[in-house]
């Protein structure tokens, strides 16, 4: 096999086998890489221009009834701190943001009971009623699909879900018992099927991951066909079983990013918070990869550094929502533009 010649069919069909994918990720180095930014970047340019999107990220809640073995929230954690945003507050984060000049909310947070579907399906229902120009955005787990079907009929437009890994085994190994990937799947048919435009991903160089993992991965995001991926490095926490497992790499990362955008040429791509945590500059790095979004932390001051999935996690500098003008100007500098649009998927 030919690195060069895998990564020409990637950008001409869009597609690889999984042995190919196999054998770009295995034989990668600099100079396939280099290659497949460039190619991956002219993508991006052809559907979006230099367009970056930014989303207005609230972690709601950093409860979580979950035990997911690489996460800092995760209910096990006594150490955690916990807490969770009002209706009141959540919608405070909501004005403050569009007045930045954000045009889609994020709502993230840790699966908590606190809100029920009739919470929750009222909370959507109140910022969509004060922002109608706005997307919103959930990340809240899995839920039945009527929560789901009532967050929608409500206003709610996108979900991000990531599969986590598309291997069953792998995913027995990150998870308890009881959360299987079977029910992550049905979710995100579910919401496909409902007509969110829906956000799959993975963690890069989680435990026990292996290149085989990654290649299906790869194909299950082709397969699925999302409008949005999130992909980000896996970062130890110290108060979870993983603590002392080795971090992922923003260099495989970045690699993936490419890949993904090769494959699924529209997607809105993030460049994560996690491999800006571990690279400095690694957000225009994602964009130099093929991504095209960046999610800054509007969560009120008081509570960002309670919503700790991992070690260091970011949450000031460039990574805060009221940071817009460095953030614009960081983006800049590599030739891109932020814009305040609501940034939908270009099916
Ligand atoms: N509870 C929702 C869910 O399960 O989708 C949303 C919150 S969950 C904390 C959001 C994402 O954080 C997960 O999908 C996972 O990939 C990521 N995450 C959790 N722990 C992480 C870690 N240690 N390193 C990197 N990413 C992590």
């Amino acid at each position: 096999m030919d690195a060069d010649k895998i990564i020409d069919k990637l950008y001409e069909s869009c597609g690889a086998s999984l042995e190919e994918l196999e054998f770009l990720i295995d034989c990668r180095n600099e100079e396939t890489a280099q290659k497949l930014f460039a190619l991956a970047r002219s993508r991006a340019l052809e559907n979006y221009g230099n367009k970056i999107y930014v989303r207005g990220l609230v972690e709601i809640s950093s409860f979580c009834k979950n035990d997911c073995l690489y996460c800092g929230i995760r209910r096990s954690n006594k150490n955690a701190q916990r807490y969770r945003l009002t209706k009141d507050e959540i919608l405070e984060c909501c004005r403050e943001g569009w007045a930045l000049g954000f045009r889609t909310f994020v709502l993230q947070g840790g699966e908590d009971a606190y809100y029920t579907d009739d919470i929750m399906t009222d909370i959507v229902a109140s910022i969509r009623a004060g922002y109608p120009d706005c997307a919103i955005t959930l990340s809240l787990g899995e839920k039945t699909r009527e929560a789901y079907q009532r967050y929608y009929d409500a206003g709610a437009n996108r979900y991000l879900l990531r599969h986590e890994t598309a291997t069953p085994e792998h995913y027995a190994k990150l998870h308890p018992k009881e959360l299987s990937l079977a029910s992550r799947m049905e979710c995100l048919q579910n919401l496909k099927e409902i007509g969110y435009q829906v956000g799959c991903g993975f963690m890069v160089g989680s435990p026990y991951q292996t290149t085989a993992d990654l290649a299906r991965d790869l194909l299950f995001i082709k397969s699925f066909a999302p409008q949005m991926v999130g992909i980000g490095p896996f970062i130890p926490h110290h108060d979870t079983p993983f603590a002392d497992k080795p971090a992922g790499t923003a260099e495989l990362t970045l690699f993936l990013l490419a890949i993904v955008r090769l494959m699924n040429p529209k997607v809105l791509l993030p460049a994560t918070t996690a491999l800006g945590t571990i690279e400095g500059d690694g957000r225009e790095r994602g964009i130099l990869a093929g991504c095209n979004v960046v999610m800054p932390n509007l969560s009120p001051q008081s509570v960002r550094k309670k919503y700790m999935l991992y070690d260091n996690k970011l949450s000031s500098g460039e990574e805060a929502a009221e940071a817009r003008a460095a953030l614009e100007r960081r983006v800049e500098a590599i030739g891109y533009r932020v814009v305040t649009d609501r940034g939908d998927y270009k099916g």
